[in-house]
């Protein structure tokens, strides 16, 4: 039996160590710091449409394909992992504040349309219909169906009961080398010092994978997000996922089926900097009462810090490395819930050796090369 071990216990790391072990192979997970883990601070949109930008058309076609397969994906989950994963199938309304946000808004629906994505343009009447809470600065927006959300906290609760029932073993600490014999990966050491031998490794480190010491270079980056979580208690709750263009900025108000509402989030390239700053909350805090008033009633329970694992194109590292035996399945930048079913499939496909799908070749590590 092949034996797999997974550097990272975040989603990525979790679901793919899942997807191994359903296809027969012994899995350990090194499961590094989960407190630290952007898994746990993300928003968990599940938003390849409204999330996309214009430069980055092949990284949109993966995310779609990714949320087509996330209904089957829960159902399949909730039965293995006994836990519900958390997706909401509610839409998402991409709203505007000013004429200046409008015009931009306006430009993303051309775009989308021209890429053939379903966004609806809606009066102001028809916004507050789908979403009352909308305030009056908001005027102008966009219905998006199938842009979903996703409990990530939830979600990864439920992978890992589904991963440990399907036969993962996961061991605490984190790991300090990638051993191999010149072409060859052998297995990995942790901080314990211990030598943990394997057949394949795969690399989901996250944020942190741009940090170990390979015979490649690999360009992951840390990009920090600061990201706040509201309780609605029983003010009257959101019913849509909320993104605004606001006075030039961007916010959007996640809601959950407990009442929590995900408020985010900054970006900033300041390494692995742990502040919540004053300025970064403010900001959050005011864009998102622009946009929906009643937010600011609502009772402030966390501000937190997370890294997205961020790559020169924004769109994930798959697949083999230039080192035998060691695949990667990093780099998930903004979209890594979104991306969890997907990713999960196609790097377990490729290091049970199945050879790589379609979908990943234009993400593997050579379209750096040079
Ligand atoms: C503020 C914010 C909001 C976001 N919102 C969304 C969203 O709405 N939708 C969406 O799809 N995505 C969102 N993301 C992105 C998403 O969170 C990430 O892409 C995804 O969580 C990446 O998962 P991962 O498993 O690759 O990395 P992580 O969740 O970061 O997990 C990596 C794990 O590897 C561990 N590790 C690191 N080094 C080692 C080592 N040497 N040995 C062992 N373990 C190690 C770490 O401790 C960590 O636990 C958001 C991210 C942020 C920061």
């Amino acid at each position: 039996m092949l034996h797999t071990l997974i550097v990272g216990g975040g989603l990525i790391g979790t679901a793919t160590a899942w997807r191994l072990a359903q296809r027969g192979h012994r899995v350990t997970v090194v499961a590094g710091d989960r407190s630290r883990a952007a898994s746990q601070v993300a928003a968990g949109m599940l938003a390849p449409v409204t999330e996309s930008t214009f430069t980055e058309t092949p990284l949109m076609a993966l995310n779609l394909a990714s949320l087509e397969r996330w209904d089957a994906f829960a159902t399949e989950l909730a039965e293995a992992g006994g836990r519900d994963p958390g997706l909401h199938r509610h839409p998402t309304v991409s709203v505007a504040a000013t004429p200046d946000d409008a015009a931009r808004l306006r430009d993303l629906a051309r775009w989308l349309a021209d890429q053939g994505q379903d966004c609806r343009p809606l009066t102001s009447r028809e916004l507050r219909t789908t979403e009352p809470l909308l305030g009056p600065a908001v005027r102008s927006g966009l219905l998006v169906e199938r842009d979903w959300s996703c409990d990530n906290r939830r979600l990864w609760l439920a992978l890992q009961a589904a991963a440990e029932r399907a036969g993962v073993r996961t061991v605490a600490g984190s790991v300090t080398a990638v051993e191999h014999d010149g072409d060859r990966v052998t297995g990995v050491r942790t901080d314990g010092g211990e030598l943990l031998p394997a057949d394949r490794v795969v690399l989901a480190s996250g944020a942190w994978a741009g940090g170990h010491e390979l015979p490649f270079e690999l360009p992951v980056r840390p990009v920090k997000g600061q990201i706040l979580r509201l309780a609605a208690g029983d003010l009257p709750r959101l019913s849509t996922t909320v993104r605004a263009f606001s006075q030039g900025f961007e916010v959007y108000l996640v809601p959950r089926s407990d009442g929590e509402v995900v408020v985010g989030a900054t970006v900033e390239e300041l390494g692995f900097d742990e502040r919540v700053t004053a300025g970064g909350v403010y900001e959050l805090l005011r864009d998102a009462r622009r946009v929906v008033p009643v937010s600011a009633e609502y009772e402030l329970t966390e501000c937190r810090v997370g890294w997205r694992p961020g790559t020169p194109d924004n769109a994930p590292v798959l697949g083999p490395s230039p080192l035998e035996g060691l695949e990667l399945a990093v780099g998930m930048h903004r979209n890594g819930v979104l991306l969890t079913p997907l990713v999960a499939e196609l790097v377990a496909r490729s290091v049970a050796g199945d050879g790589l799908d379609p979908l990943a070749r234009p993400f593997t590590l050579a379209r750096f090369a040079g």
